[in-house]
């Protein structure tokens, strides 16, 4: 890395220490850490995370780098910074809890600043710079590496809380994709490691559509992929904080939908049932993914399923998939 990155991960080092420590023995913290334990999160996992907090302050972070030696405009390159309409730097995450995003060896880069009021936007993160590219990185791959391996598993969460509170659960194998939804690069990330993903995103109509895509990209890549259901509204945070740990790992995790059984309810929605040309055009839909399936077993196992609900024969059915199987090599 070049002189300047080096610079700039030194910066990132001081400054997340000093964002915890904030939070955690400062008068300008205890709003932050009030609410952080407020949400049920212990100091412990606090620590671990490194959890910290911007003081609703103007130049408090840009002072601190200053005497440092860190020049503002390069700070401002990195994100922790920024320039107001007037053209004035300013501390970029004033009166925010801290979530420092690490690279994969585990050095900071980036950071999410959550508003502990109903300040919009509720979540202000870093901006994509030279060392911090969304698309590319997983929140917690660090920490979640060795899990992932010995579990032979890793779940798969929209939000910092959700990995959070998890990882204070005991499931610990967990990472999440940063807001926006999974990239090829993170999927073939995941994939170097695991085979099998559970993705387990909110129960809200983004969460449910962000599944859909993931759990397509994610069988491309060659996962072997299931989907956790929750009721709906609720995300996996929600979820631990209502029913707990034990309720969570057993009926949720555990339970998850095998992706076509997923894929099959997620495509219902879109069709009345009820009318025969929405049948039709339905089951259409489901045989095109089940001959995507690499198994015959798999093939089978659905096609017999469908077959049984819309009382249809396996033979036709069978033809149908044969069909489709042909023309796409
Ligand atoms: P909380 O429980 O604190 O409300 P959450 O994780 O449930 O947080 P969601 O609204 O479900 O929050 O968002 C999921 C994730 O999406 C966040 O953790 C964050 O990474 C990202 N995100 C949400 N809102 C924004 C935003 N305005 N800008 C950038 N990223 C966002
Ligand atoms: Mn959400
Ligand atoms: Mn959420
Ligand atoms: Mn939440």
């Amino acid at each position: 890395p070049s002189k300047e990155s080096q610079d700039v991960l030194q910066a990132f080092e001081w400054l997340t220490k000093l964002y915890h420590h904030l939070l955690r023995h400062s008068k300008d913290g205890k709003e932050g850490y009030h609410y952080l334990k407020e949400r049920g999160f212990s100091d412990e996992t606090i620590d671990t995370f490194q959890l910290g907090f911007s003081p609703k302050s103007k130049t408090f972070i840009m002072q601190f780098l200053e005497k440092k030696g860190f020049h503002p405009q390069s700070m401002v390159k990195a994100g922790v910074l920024t320039t107001t309409s007037d053209n004035e730097v300013v501390d970029r995450f004033q009166g925010r809890i801290i979530y420092p995003i690490k690279n994969h060896l585990g050095k900071p880069i980036a950071y999410g600043g959550r508003t502990i009021s109903d300040q919009s936007p509720k979540y202000l993160n870093s901006p994509e710079t030279e060392l911090f590219q969304k698309g590319r990185l997983l929140y917690n791959f660090d920490l979640a590496r060795s899990h992932i391996r010995k579990e032979g598993k890793v779940v798969l969460f929209e939000g910092y809380m959700d990995v959070i509170s998890a990882y204070q659960a005991g499931i610990k194998n967990s990472v999440a994709t940063l807001g926006t939804s999974i990239t090829e690069t993170q999927a073939k990330l995941l994939r170097r490691y695991v085979e099998s993903v559970v993705i387990c995103y909110d129960s809200d109509q983004a969460g449910i559509l962000a599944s859909y895509k993931a759990a397509k990209l994610l069988r491309k890549t060659g996962c072997n992929v299931s989907v956790a259901k929750m009721e709906d509204g609720m995300d996996p945070d929600d979820y631990i904080k209502k029913y707990g740990p034990e309720k969570f790992t057993k009926d949720v995790i555990a339970v998850s939908d095998t992706y076509m059984a997923f894929i099959m309810r997620y495509l219902k929605k879109d069709y009345n049932l009820n009318l025969e040309g929405d049948r039709i055009q339905y089951v259409e839909n489901v045989l095109d993914e089940i001959a995507l399936l690499d198994r015959p077993v798999e093939r089978e196992h659905f096609l017999k399923e469908l077959a049984n609900e819309f009382e249809l024969s396996v033979q036709t059915l069978s033809q149908e998939i044969r069909s489709r199987r042909a023309m796409t090599g």
